[in-house]
């Protein structure tokens, strides 16, 4: 049976990479490009991930797609389609990720989220199922479908798998800009430490200083 994952070298798809591994299977990454500010350091880490793992990885480069899908100036392109399209980390990336899994002959595309994203998006799971039955019905690869692992695990639980998991939780990125080290305080980092200090885990995590 094949398998993909989309992997954004964030805490929550970089454990489920490794979770999946261990239990047997070997699922091929896809990073989507949509244009976001942390695209170099994420597309960078997916890579080192891939490499490490001894796995596969696409990358597809969609910010032109998610360009179009928003009005001049393009800035912060994937946050402003994430707005527009109303749901969440957008069903843009998703979709695209759905066709390329599907039509590679993988059965199952996994996915990172969590019950954060389902408390900010209530009808995820069902969004999860509508993309994968049309995607099967498009590709003509029938078996297709979409799975979210952690859609009922917090990013604290997360941590501690990850940490049980031994993931090398230094390469992951949560930040929303790209530099040489993560910001520690825009909404994505906020989230990060927090999870970690829930979960009284130690973050090795370098953010810039002020
Ligand atoms: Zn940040």
């Amino acid at each position: 049976m094949r398998y993909s994952i989309m992997i954004s070298a964030g805490l929550d798809s970089t454990t489920l990479w490794y979770d999946l591994i261990k239990q047997g299977k070997k699922p091929r990454g896809i990073y989507i490009n949509a244009g976001q500010a942390s695209h170099d350091n994420q597309r960078y880490l997916s890579r080192t991930l891939s490499l490490r793992l001894d796995l596969a990885l696409d990358v597809v480069e969609a910010n032109r797609v998610f360009e179009g899908l928003t009005q001049p100036p393009h800035s912060r392109v994937a946050e402003v389609a994430e707005t527009m399209l109303g749901c969440g980390d957008s069903c843009a990336s998703l979709t695209i990720a759905s066709i390329l899994a599907a039509t590679g002959g993988s059965e199952v595309l996994f996915t990172g989220y969590t019950a954060e994203d389902k408390d900010r998006l209530p009808k995820l799971g069902r969004m999860l199922e509508l993309v994968g039955e049309v995607v099967a019905i498009n590709t003509g690869n029938t078996a297709f479908r979409v799975e979210a692992p952690y859609i009922n695990t917090t990013k604290a639980d997360i941590v501690q798998k990850a940490q049980s998991l031994e993931v090398p939780l230094e390469l992951t990125w949560s930040c929303l800009w790209s530099g040489e080290f993560q910001c520690g305080e825009c909404l994505r980092c906020k989230e990060r430490r927090a999870a970690f200090s829930i979960s009284r885990i130690k973050d090795p995590t370098q953010y810039r200083k002020r």
